[in-house]
């Protein structure tokens, strides 16, 4: 996959574009201004492997919670800002890494300058982020269009370039799947800053991750995308999960345990369907990359997950324990989660040396 060349953007430790790795984002949705839930929900956010974290700065009060928030924190923090200049300048104060702000709706020429001069001075990078929900009334004369996802955001981005500020990323969201797979390539066309791609209010759990798949899949195999952010109805932890997902089933990123297992046929004797539910929970804990496979039959399994490192595959009342296509050992069904898990110590101890 050749990726597009785009101009490398920084944020506190992490680099966006360039032949920096696709970094993964996701944003809270707890108040800002309560600092204990929202600093918890982060950490699972971190945990989870989220690399860079967004938080709604709506009000004065939110801003004031910043540096509390970010006592500590190990990944760059974005504030996400919406219109007023004065909640800018606070989250620059407060040192957040990053913003999110569109230049065209701050207002006033001053505010804009004031605005961009505090960003260049404490090198915090903005990103603009156009959303087909919300295009200037003069752009929608044909409707929401590509076209005018891209004139919106390139108004923004002169605006920043006349003030000779380029430490810029873009998006260009839309529920609309091929709507924002078309901006995005019409975007790419013109300037070289880095994509921050998604697909927005892409729903629930189930739905919005297909959606997401799809269009954030999509691009990336274009080689457009530098970091990502999956938006769902719920826990932004899911958007983590997710989002490694994409990038893992796309060769992008390798990062914890990806579980290969198959549908189930008339040849399954086990309850694969429970044990497969119980390995991915347990896997979730699991950092470092890993291939599971669990499988329904013994004639089968191992062979079709032979790339897998360790895989079970059900027999009758009982299953056998692979490494790379190679029969170990049989087990009893009761027992096959277990001694998998096992299994799976037994290689992360030996990457590790121990
Ligand atoms: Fe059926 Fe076996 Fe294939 Fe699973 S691995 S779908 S049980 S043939």
């Amino acid at each position: 996959m050749q990726r597009r060349k785009s101009r490398p953007v920084r944020l506190g430790a992490v680099t966006v574009g360039g032949d920096a790795p696709v970094s993964v984002q996701s944003m809270t949705n707890t108040d800002t201004c309560d600092v204990v839930a929202t600093r918890a929900q982060i950490g699972r956010l971190v945990e989870a492997g989220c690399e860079i974290i967004r938080v709604a700065v709506p009000d004065q009060r939110a801003a004031r919670a910043l540096p509390d928030i970010m006592r500590g924190l190990e990944v760059p923090l974005v504030a996400d800002i919406h219109f007023d200049y004065r909640l800018a300048l606070a989250a620059i104060d407060a040192g957040v890494d990053g913003l999110r702000i569109n230049p065209g709706n701050i207002g006033s020429r001053d505010k804009v300058v004031a605005v961009v001069q505090a960003a260049r001075q404490k090198n915090v990078p903005i990103r603009i982020g156009v959303n087909a929900g919300s295009l200037e009334k003069d752009l929608l004369r044909e409707g929401v269009t590509p076209e005018a996802l891209v004139q919106s955001a390139l108004r923004h981005v002169s605006i920043l370039e006349e003030l000779g500020f380029y430490e810029i990323k873009i998006s260009l969201k839309a529920s609309d799947v091929p709507l924002m797979l078309t901006a995005y390539h019409m975007l790419a066309d013109k300037v070289d800053y880095p994509f921050h791609i998604g697909v927005t209010e892409a729903g629930t759990l189930f739905a919005g991750s297909i959606k997401s798949a799809v269009g954030i899949g999509a691009l990336l195999w274009e080689g457009l995308g530098d970091t990502v952010r999956v938006s769902l109805t719920g826990d932004p932890v899911q958007e983590v999960r997710a989002a490694y997902e994409i990038l893992k089933a796309l060769g992008l990123r390798r990062r914890g345990a990806e579980l290969i297992s198959c549908p189930t046929c008339g040849r399954t004797r086990i309850d694969l369907v429970r044990i497969a539910s119980e390995v991915e929970q347990r896997l979730a804990a699991i950092k470092q990359p890993l291939k599971v496979a669990v499988m329904g039959c013994v004639v089968n399994g191992p062979g079709e997950a032979r790339h897998a490192d360790v895989g079970i595959a059900g027999g009758i009342g009982e299953g056998l324990i692979f490494r790379k296509g190679q029969v170990i050992r049989k087990v009893q069904e009761s027992l096959l989660v277990e001694e998998l898990m096992k299994e799976i110590d037994h290689i992360i101890q030996g990457r590790n040396g121990d």
